[in-house]
């Protein structure tokens, strides 16, 4: 839509951050900064990067007074490009990313635009750590408030287990702080489905004392040679004691010195296990892992802020994304066939396939302790990436997640998944995998905090009653979360 000057010069009245419109210089920038998924090609007709909770509730109330559809950034990381709607507003947080440490009340004050490597680098100088992402250019605040898988799951739960209060201006452009004291309610409601209640401008969390120097290992199969050791890495991770944390994934040899230059690019499995005591008790904890065939393998000390951002090369800025996710109960011998069958069909090098064993403190927290979107039975969450380049590359990629996908399924208890790891998932998968009292429990939320459903560009909790016939459709195209065609 076009926006006219007048309405705009009203906004810039009670607004302090920056204004961009398509024709400003400096817009085409701004919108590259917004989306890292760069097979989003919708086009805002007005990014508003606010200052403070006064911006982004004026913000809030010119979409709404314009009918225009809104979408918030965060850290742009969330693969259906949901904060920008095509002719629409985006509020883009970037200008809220502080990032502020009280090292004695172990609390991390961290606005809403931040992203995970200023969090990891502002905490380890204190020696510690809360619960982020396993790419540190993506941002806290989408990570977070649908859950948050990490290096440190195993031992403190998700990132939103973590979160003690969040700060957040709600649809009627009211600024309202939510913890387990005030509106108790909502901050149940923010942990797991927080972007369906308001533009969350801080989030505090909980530090816990972490080893600045960790230990990683890694050890890498070619697909024909991973069977055994998947097979046997199933119940290993399951076993390795609670201060210690695993990941496995199908993926491509890194480009790195410590590979061999043959293996360098070619596809594989591998088991990733991270820990935080002296080299020598994690060489003995990875020593079962040894002498099953690995093309190479890596164990080093590694700083935790580093472990952090190992895995941040392998998904660039602007590189074309679609991801597809499920649980599985169980990683059976049939499921490893499967696995290993896909890994080698990707096309380009980066597409992968990560499965977070969930254990330890994740599973011992209850179910209704949070509305995180999936069972905590579940006993492994995976996704299925597919990235690329260019277009044709991409579809032929994107196709292969969704066969993959479609493979794996079968080994699925239920259509639950972890939201973040299928950014494209319908209404009735949200529904699914936050199970029936749950989703109910969150749309009564939902309809007192935001009956207009204005926070749709997101993982959308409908507000019950649906008031959708009263609510007039917003001009502009919402970035409702819709499978991409093709
Ligand atoms: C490269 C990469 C690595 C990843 N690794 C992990 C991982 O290790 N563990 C894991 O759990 N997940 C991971 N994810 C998934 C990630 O959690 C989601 O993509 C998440 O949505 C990213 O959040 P964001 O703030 O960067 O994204 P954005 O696109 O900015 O936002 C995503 C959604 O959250 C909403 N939102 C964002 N900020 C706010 C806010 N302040 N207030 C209200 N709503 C907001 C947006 O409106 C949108 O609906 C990864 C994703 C990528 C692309």
């Amino acid at each position: 839509m076009t926006l006219d000057d007048g309405a705009i010069s009203r906004l810039r009245e009670h607004f302090a951050g920056a204004l961009l419109r398509p024709a400003d210089p400096g817009f085409a920038q701004a919108r590259a900064e917004v989306l890292w998924n760069g097979d989003i090609a919708r086009q805002p007709a007005l990014i508003a990067r606010p200052t403070s909770n006064e911006d982004v509730a004026a913000a809030i109330r010119f979409a709404r007074e314009q009918g225009m559809a809104f979408g918030v950034r965060g850290g742009g990381h969330g693969f259906a490009g949901a904060a920008v709607p095509e002719g629409g507003l985006t509020i883009d947080l970037s200008r809220l990313a502080s990032v502020r440490v009280d090292p004695e009340a172990r609390r991390a004050f961290v606005g809403g635009g931040a992203a995970w490597a200023a969090v990891d680098a502002a905490t380890a100088e204190h020696g510690l750590a809360v619960v982020g992402g396993t790419v540190s250019h993506t941002g806290v605040a989408g990570l977070t408030l649908t859950g948050g898988m990490g290096w440190l799951t195993p031992l403190h739960g998700l990132s939103c287990d973590n979160l003690v209060a969040a700060t957040l201006v709600t649809a009627d452009g009211r600024t309202v702080t939510a913890s387990a004291e005030e509106e108790p309610e909502l901050f149940w409601g923010l942990r797991g489905a927080g972007t369906n209640f308001g533009v969350v401008t801080e989030l505090v969390f909980a530090l816990h004392p972490v080893n600045p120097m960790a230990n990683l290992g890694m050890f890498f199969w070619r697909p024909e040679d991973a069977a055994e050791p998947l097979a046997f890495a199933r119940d290993y991770v399951f076993q390795l004691p609670a201060d210690a944390s695993a990941l496995v994934a199908g993926l491509s040899a890194p480009p790195e010195p410590f590979v061999p230059e043959e293996v360098r690019g070619t596809p594989g499995a591998a088991v990733m296990v991270a820990s935080w005591g002296s080299p020598e008790e994690h060489a003995a904890l990875v020593e079962p892992l040894r002498g099953r065939g690995a093309a190479f393998e890596l164990v080093t000390p590694i700083p935790y802020t580093a472990l952090q951002q190992m895995l941040d090369g392998t998904a660039p800025w602007g590189i074309r994304a679609y991801d597809k996710g499920l649980n599985l109960d169980d990683f059976s011998d049939e499921a490893i066939r499967v696995f290993l069958d896909f890994i080698p069909r990707r096309q380009f090098p980066l597409s992968f396939a990560p499965i977070f064993p969930l254990r330890g403190r994740f599973s011992e927290i209850p179910d209704d302790a949070t509305a995180f979107g999936s069972p905590r039975a579940g006993r492994w969450a995976m996704s299925m990436v597919a990235l690329a380049p260019d277009e044709e590359t991409f579809a032929a990629e994107r196709q292969w997640a969704r066969d993959f996908y479609a493979a794996m399924r079968r080994y699925a208890p239920d259509e639950a998944t972890y939201l973040n790891f299928d950014g494209f998932a319908d209404p009735s998968r949200v529904r699914a995998s936050y199970g029936e009292e749950k989703y109910r429990r969150l749309a009564a939320l939902k309809q007192i905090w935001d009956p207009g459903n204005v926070f749709r560009s997101n993982v959308n909790i409908a507000p019950e009653p649906a008031p959708a016939a009263a609510v007039p459709a917003p001009r502009g195209t919402v970035a409702e979360v819709v499978e991409p065609a093709g």
